[in-house]
């Protein structure tokens, strides 16, 4: 785990257990993007939850690079609104990844590039 994100050691045992935890509030329920101590909300402690990972794209962007021989290139990072409430930026994965819009489904994958979670489209 990198030493600065050791605040957010639930993700990263998520990403170890191919799970995408996020923290929810005991108090009021309230599920964060990234991993809080404390709720944002009301400020009562916050225990891990693993969620579903599908959501949809409410905006995107693709980036481009000189290296055409890498395959994960284009990389399209979208921040991606989960089912389970939070937003939470990252990358698509897939040969169809392109042909993503505002408002196209996804899911969390084990299938991609980086150690991260990853998203593919639903089609
Ligand atoms: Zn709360």
């Amino acid at each position: 785990m990198p030493a600065a994100f050791r605040q957010a050691a639930c993700f990263w045992s998520g990403v170890a257990d191919n799970e995408l935890q996020l923290t929810r509030c005991t108090a009021c329920g309230h599920i964060t993007g990234f991993p809080h101590v404390g709720c944002p909300r009301c400020l009562a402690p916050t225990e891990r939850v693993a969620v579903a990972g599908d959501g949809v794209i409410t905006t995107y962007t693709v980036i481009r690079h000189w290296r055409p021989a890498a395959e994960h290139l284009p990389i399209v990072m979208a921040v991606i609104e989960l089912d389970a409430g939070p937003e939470v930026v990252s990358s698509l994965v897939g040969d169809d990844r392109l042909d993503c819009r505002i408002g196209s489904r996804v899911r969390a994958t084990e299938r991609g590039w980086s150690e991260l979670t990853q998203f593919e489209l639903l089609s």
